[in-house]
This record gives C-alpha cells, structure tokens and sequence, in this order.
C-alpha cells in the first residue's frame, strides 16, 4: 500500500510525496519509523510531525537487536537504491 506523505529527503534534498512499507501490507509511517530514499538510498528516521532525519548508527543498532528481519530488508534496499543511482550518474557522465 502506498501512503501520500511529503517529505524531504535529509541525504540528498529529494522532495518525495508517497510511502511504501517493506514489513506489513497496510503499514503507513509513524515517529520512529525507517525510511529508504529511492533516490540516494539513505536511511531515515520519521520524528514526530513526520519529518524525516538521518538515521543515526544507534538507531540501526537498535532496529538490528529488536527487528533483524527488517534491518536486513532495509540494508538491501538502501544498497538497492545506492546502486541504481550510481549507474544512473555512470549513464550521464
Ligand atoms: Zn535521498
């Protein structure tokens, strides 16, 4: 299910108006929740009012002690993401 919610990304500037969520079908964003940019691949926090900020290493940590199976999708999809975006540059360059 894609949510409408705007946003910033807080890595790369991009300004995104969907979400989509990698762990339950009908899961929308809330303050604490990790975001992947489809653009740069970055990894964000959700704070309240839904603002996104840079994921800290603590935060990654924690989300790997408590929700393994989520980190690990969220590692993917960030690599995911960072590699499109590298071959997207070797395109233009
Ligand atoms: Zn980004």
């Amino acid at each position: 299910m894609v949510v409408e919610i705007e946003n910033k990304c807080p890595h790369c500037g991009i300004i995104t108006n969907r979400a989509s969520s990698i762990s339950k079908e009908d899961a929308t964003p809330k303050e604490s929740s990790f975001s992947v940019c489809v653009e740069c691949g970055g990894i964000s926090v959700y704070t309240a009012g839904l603002y996104q900020r840079k994921a800290f290493v603590e935060d990654l940590l924690k989300l790997y002690h408590e929700q393994k199976e989520t980190f690990k999708k969220i590692v993917i999809a960030s690599g995911w993401f960072q590699k499109l975006r590298q071959q997207k540059q070797e395109k233009e360059n």
